[in-house]
């Protein structure tokens, strides 16, 4: 009986089992130490009291452990206090071990499953995961990204999500899109000097902050959250198109939105057919379909000052009929200009952003029943899903290093795998890794 805890200083007295708990009772079996206070060992008894310590679940049923704890008075100094139990968090009324097991389970499950499988309150898990993950953001520290993407991420409401868009991680999300919050985020970051470029969509508080922060670090707009817009305009003016409609017609355009959506040059014959019939009978929707294509070819420049004539050609043949649906394009560009041509001196490609966008389809759904900070700590800290910076392996001269290389065709694996290669940084939650584990159910 007195080993079901193991727990060195728990000598258990008795157990009881009911539907749906253990009610062990044990008494603490160390002697008295030193006063806290001023280090005396000339203390004597002064009482106790009973307390009760949750523990970790045994066969799927709650633990509590009822014990006396004692108190002392210190004979010096006259101060009253209580025995310290090393395995215990007396504060918290719970081991240390099961304070670890909530932090740990509470990346994976929601807070309230886990208050109903110990028999603690939900704030409590709350509370220490949260001590959990302050820890843990002690102990892991990512590489700053010499190529930042700053995104948006929708987990319960907009947040703030920070990439390294060489490495395809996930670095930070930040609970909201506030300069403030964003200011802090990048004002605290060790080798911020590093930041060469940062891509962003255009939202004029990461605009801000960065320009404050990183004086060096040169902005480029996103291509994909430009472009973008030119699709919403041309939807725009399919959308209003509806009240000209039959009902079956109306249908039939709405199915092939995505053929207007694509690019021309990536139309099967068949859908080339589909959309000169739309194009042919409704000339408003050719002038959006031909000023979403133009635009998009301001993106084919070869260097700025062509990107820059595009512009200024594509701008000057917008018929009055569609330029209600991109003025909203036009101002931004207007507004944005220099950053979004800065994509033509420095071609930051996101080619995360398509597996990010998978990412945030992917958190929407199983976002419930979680809170933002438990969100967070699942896409930075679940076990897995770093990427780390590796040591170059020794560079050996030629020949002389036949006997690993031998070593290594035996097994059939060179260049050597990573687990022997010593890890000298961390880059981040990977981006298709988390991607692949939430779709197998393991976050
Ligand atoms: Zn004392």
């Amino acid at each position: 009986m007195a080993n079901i805890l193991n727990i060195k200083s728990f000598n258990v007295l008795s157990i009881e089992e009911t539907e749906h708990d253990y009610h062990i009772t044990a008494e603490t079996t160390q002697q008295a130490g030193l006063c806290p206070n001023c280090h005396s060992s000339e203390i004597v008894g002064f009482g106790k009291r009973e307390q009760l310590i949750r523990d970790l679940p045994i066969h799927g049923k709650r633990v509590g452990i009822y014990v006396d704890t004692k108190r002392y008075q210190c004979k010096s100094c006259r101060k009253t206090f209580y025995e310290s139990i090393p395995e215990a968090d007396t504060k918290r009324q719970m081991t240390i071990r099961l304070k670890d097991w909530i932090g740990h389970k509470a990346i994976k499950n929601t807070f309230a499953s886990i208050a109903e499988d110990i028999g603690v309150a939900d704030g409590t898990v709350k509370s220490v995961f949260n001590d959990y993950i302050n820890e843990l953001e002690k102990t892991v520290r990512f590489e700053t990204p010499q190529l930042m993407g700053i995104d948006e991420i929708h987990l319960i409401k907009p947040r703030g999500v920070i990439t390294n868009i060489q490495n395809n991680t996930v670095v930070e999300v930040l609970p909201n899109r506030n300069k403030e919050t964003m200011l802090h985020y990048l004002g605290n970051l060790h080798n911020k000097d590093g930041i060469k470029y940062v891509a962003m969509d255009m939202w004029r508080p990461y605009r801000d902050a960065v320009e404050a922060v990183l004086p060096n670090a040169t902005i480029v707009i996103d291509k994909f959250h430009v472009v973008r817009m030119a699709n919403d305009a041309l939807d725009t003016v399919r959308k209003s198109l509806r009240s000209e409609l039959e009902p079956k017609q109306r249908r039939h355009l709405k199915n092939d939105r995505f053929i207007l959506l694509k690019r021309r040059k990536e139309l099967s014959d068949q859908e080339k057919f589909i959309m000169s019939g739309w194009l042919e009978n409704y000339p408003q929707l050719a002038l959006a379909y031909i000023a979403k294509e133009g635009f998009y070819e301001i993106y084919d420049a070869e260097n700025l000052l062509d990107a820059n004539h595009r512009y200024q050609a594509w701008r000057e043949m917008i018929k009055p009929e569609i330029s209600g649906a991109y003025a909203d394009l036009i101002r931004a560009f207007e507004n944005w200009q220099p950053y979004i041509l800065n994509y033509f001196h420095h071609p930051v490609t996101n080619a995360y952003t398509e597996s990010l966008n998978n990412l945030i389809r992917i958190m929407n759904r199983l976002g419930r029943g979680y809170s933002f900070e438990a969100l967070r700590a699942k896409i930075l800290f679940s076990e897995g899903v770093h990427k780390h910076k590796y040591k170059k392996p020794k560079f050996e001269r030629r020949g002389r290093d036949s006997e690993v290389m031998m070593k290594y065709s035996f097994n059939e694996e060179w260049p050597p795998s990573t687990q022997e290669r010593e890890i000298i940084g961390n880059y981040g939650a990977d981006i298709s890794t988390l991607i692949e584990k939430i779709e197998k159910g393991e976050l």
